[in-house]
């Protein structure tokens, strides 16, 4: 045997015992140059797609564990934007942890901000245009949402916490807000002093370089919340800026259950609108879609996601804890549970109101006979289609 033959049959060998390879049926080969085991591992219905899989797609998955973090004395934050995913426009992403006390400085964005708490405690604040204040501790699986330029602080509580944070921009980025010691160091002492009504010196330890740096820094755990917030004499914010997602009486459906929060039961989130899914082991999120961009956060387990783009296009993609998906409006998708746990993650849309449309449905509620003559399919499986949307159909 030559050596080249040699090598390649040694390769052959390492790649059967990968368990990925670009294999389906009679169709691709192994890989005999350079591969990466782990993430073939994690993406297997791409290295060997569906035989339904064709065309061109843009891609529609991005893992925070490939973004970069950025370190500080109070935690750390690593983003998912359009430079990371360039299709998700409509929706940026954070991923932030505090440690207990740390402080998420004060500060403001353009963007509204919606907040899913992963983990921990953290006390949230904001003032309105009216002077009006909110406060509120916030545990794992409440949300809260920011609406655009109102300023607000996190600070973690006694056990810290982790949270993702999602903006109504594709563009936005966590590194670009308006920092509260960002904009006293870029205004002249003389300035703040007249402004404030008090002598120049009160402002002569403000932080001032880079080392001083706040953005995420470390903090002591604040006292009880009622004696925490000024005494407001416009009172509190008309709508509540948090919200306990998991208080929601969740909709149950044959492969598992769902919440949806939207401005119907939480006003604030004038602009965003959100579901927590939860699919059983062998379930499946129904195939069907919506009338804008879907931005999808995986919480825990393992999912497939095949995403039809008309005209011969569909992709499919694999997701696990960690990882951000991405639909364009009106495309067509199913989100399969593959893993032995449940499968939970966030669908997420820059809107007031939670809309999708359901295929079952869609195919129940017309004639059958005009069903029948697209689908030569007979008559008893179109009578038994569902009438009503399934969201999660069993395994
Ligand atoms: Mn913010
Ligand atoms: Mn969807």
């Amino acid at each position: 045997m030559s050596q080249q033959n040699a090598h390649s049959v040694r390769k052959e060998i390492e790649n059967a015992s990968s368990g990925a390879q670009p294999i389906r049926g009679d169709l691709g080969a192994s890989i005999l140059g350079p591969q990466n085991v782990p993430l073939q591992r994690e993406n297997p219905d791409l290295l060997a797609s569906p035989w339904t899989d064709n065309g061109t797609l843009p891609n529609l998955k991005f893992s925070f564990a490939n973004s970069r973090n950025r370190l500080l004395t109070g935690g750390w934050a690593r983003e998912v934007t359009i430079r990371e995913l360039p299709i998700a426009k409509d929706l940026a992403g954070v991923n932030m942890r505090l440690k207990p006390g740390a402080i998420r400085e004060l500060h403001w964005h353009k963007e509204a901000e919606w907040a899913y708490m992963l983990a921990g405690t953290a006390r949230i604040t904001a003032v309105d245009d009216q002077g009006r204040t909110f406060i509120d501790d916030v545990r794992q699986g409440d949300l809260w949402n920011f609406p655009t330029v109102t300023p607000h602080s996190i600070q973690a509580l006694d056990d810290g916490c982790e949270f993702l944070l999602v903006f109504d921009d594709g563009n936005f980025s966590e590194n670009n807000t308006f920092l509260l010691t960002d904009l006293f160091k870029h205004t002249p002492r003389e300035i703040l002093a007249k402004n404030f009504g008090v002598p120049e010196k009160a402002f002569a330890d403000i932080p001032l370089d880079v080392e001083h740096e706040r953005y995420i820094f470390s903090g002591q755990v604040p006292g009880s919340l009622f004696k925490e917030m000024p005494k407001s004499s416009a009172g509190p914010v008309p709508q509540t800026f948090s919200h306990h997602m998991m208080a929601q009486e969740p909709i149950i459906c044959p492969g598992g259950w769902v919440r949806i929060t939207d401005s119907t039961n939480f006003p604030a989130a004038s602009t965003i609108a959100a579901a927590l899914v939860n699919i059983n082991p062998g379930g499946m999120r129904e195939i069907h879609w919506h009338p804008h961009d879907e931005w999808q956060y995986y919480i825990s387990g393992h999912g497939r996601m095949t995403v039809f783009a008309s005209g011969e296009h569909a992709r499919t993609f694999n997701y696990q804890a960690g990882d951000v998906g991405y639909v364009p409006f009106s495309m067509s998708h199913y989100v399969e549970n593959q893993g032995e746990e449940p499968l939970l993650y966030l669908e997420i849309f820059r809107t007031n109101k939670f809309t999708d449309f359901s295929l079952n449905q869609w195919m129940a509620m017309t004639p059958p006979e005009l069903i029948q003559a697209h689908l030569n399919v007979d008559k008893s499986t179109v009578a038994a289609l569902h009438k009503d949307k399934q969201i999660l159909v069993g395994s």
